[in-house]
């Protein structure tokens, strides 16, 4: 026997309407069915859940072989795993992404509903069918969700990341963070005021070195705009930079040259 799935009980739904005309008994029916079966993919689709996924990733952010490449002179053996800032963050994270992922469905099933009803209560069986059923199957399809979940999925992962990556930076005294716009990437839109501060140096506000005056004053700080990855389908990341050896020497003043030198690099 042929699996019921929500697509075919839709398909079920439009032949029996067409063929026998509406009622609100028949229209509720198939209403129940539909919803029913909704639910049972939406179901089957969250079996590898935001849970799942976000926990990975943010182990996978806070592993040794990441953190030696986007918290550059990090000492990895200052490094302890995973703190309570960042599981909270990954808490948070989960809460979020079931939270946008419920309203993405309620509306696909209100949209679904209200389409469906609008069409079967149009259906005389005393007149032949005006029905185009390829378009008719499409608009109330459910299953387009899937890519619009991913999407939710995948940005607030990437928010998660970014937010990871300041909490880790704050904890352990990055004195920089490097800008990196990814709009090289054939079909990404990416804002033209990110491509222009790829690469870009910005350093962490009042540090220690800074209070010092180890650094050239005026430059651009991380505060003076919102994390990158924050904005809707913004996938610039930060590299953090650790140490005044990890600073080019444009940015140090001559006092901060000697305590580059005298710091052992
Ligand atoms: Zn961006």
């Amino acid at each position: 026997m042929r699996k019921t799935t929500f697509y075919t009980t839709l398909i079920a739904a439009i032949e029996d309407i067409e063929e026998h005309g509406y009622d609100h008994e028949r229209i509720e029916y198939w209403l129940v069915l539909l919803i029913m079966m909704a639910e049972q993919t939406f179901k089957d689709r969250s079996k590898r859940s935001a849970r799942d996924f976000l926990t990975d990733q943010a182990r996978k952010y806070s592993s040794e072989r990441n953190i030696a490449i986007t918290h550059k002179g990090l000492p990895i053996r200052y490094f302890s795993e995973f703190t309570n800032h960042a599981q909270n963050e990954l808490n948070a994270r989960i809460a979020m992404t079931d939270m946008l992922i419920a309203a993405v469905r309620d509306e696909a099933l209100d949209k679904m509903t209200r389409g469906f009803i609008g069409w079967a209560s149009s259906v005389s069986h005393l007149t032949p069918s005006a029905t185009d059923h390829v378009k008719l199957r499409k608009r109330l399809n459910i299953s387009d969700l899937s890519v619009m979940e991913r999407r939710i999925l995948f940005d607030q992962c990437d928010k998660m990341k970014a937010t990871l990556g300041a909490i880790i930076a704050e904890r352990y005294g990055a004195l920089a963070a490097v800008w990196h716009s990814r709009w090289r990437e054939p079909e990404y839109n990416y804002r033209e005021d990110h491509k222009s501060i790829d690469e870009v140096i910005m350093f962490m506000p009042d540090t220690h070195e800074m209070r010092l005056g180890l650094f050239v004053p005026g430059l651009p700080l991380v505060t003076d705009q919102s994390l990158p990855g924050m904005e809707p389908n913004c996938k610039c990341y930060f590299t953090y930079l650790y140490g005044l050896h990890s600073i080019p020497d444009i940015y140090l003043t001559e006092k901060g040259k000697v305590a580059k030198v005298l710091s052992g690099y």
